[in-house]
């Protein structure tokens, strides 16, 4: 049988416990089909991108390996999002549950589903860090090192929440 695909997705939560949300949904994209959840990162909180009077959020990145297709592993994203009780409102509003494929193997593609690299990840740094922390040496399909982009961004509010950073 061919290796599976290893995909990237990040995680955000700032609505009606966080980091419940966060936690389960960790939990549940290792049950996804024909998927088995490797790593997380760290947990981060950061600042809302857009409007300002919104809860910050909670965010994470986590590892897949998977035999799904792009596609069908963004249809089971959005069920997940679904299932937390997504209701989509205003553009960068409030939500329970946002999961975004960043990377699919090194897949470059613009379909209107679906863009990979994620069209906004290389200027989020609660993208980008928590990535870094799991592999650092990781590129993207252009050849750009993950780390080096992380370190070209504002921290912008970002913090580490769990595990407590030593002080
Ligand atoms: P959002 O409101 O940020 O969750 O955006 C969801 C919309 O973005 C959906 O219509 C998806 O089909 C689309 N989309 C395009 N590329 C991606 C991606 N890499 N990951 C998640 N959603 C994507």
């Amino acid at each position: 049988m061919n290796r599976p695909h290893r995909a990237w997705i990040g995680l955000g939560s700032n609505l009606d416990d966080p980091h419940g949300h966060i936690e389960r949904a960790l939990a549940e994209l290792d049950g996804l089909p024909l998927t088995r959840r490797l790593r997380a990162s760290p947990r981060y909180a950061s600042r809302p991108v857009g409007p300002a009077d919104q809860p910050d959020f909670v965010n994470a990145v986590a590892e897949l390996a998977t035999r799904l297709s792009p596609l069908a592993l963004l249809d089971q994203l959005q069920a997940l999002e679904q299932r937390h009780g997504r209701v989509r409102g205003r553009r960068w509003g409030p939500r329970t549950l946002d999961l975004d494929l960043l990377l699919f193997d090194t897949h470059d593609i613009e379909i209107p589903r679906l863009t990979l690299p994620h069209a906004e990840m290389t200027r989020r740094a609660f993208v980008l860090v928590p990535l870094a922390d799991l592999e650092p040496r990781l590129r993207l399909p252009d050849g750009r090192e993950v780390a080096s982009l992380a370190a070209t961004l504002a921290p912008d509010g970002l913090r580490q929440v769990l595990p407590e950073a030593p002080q």
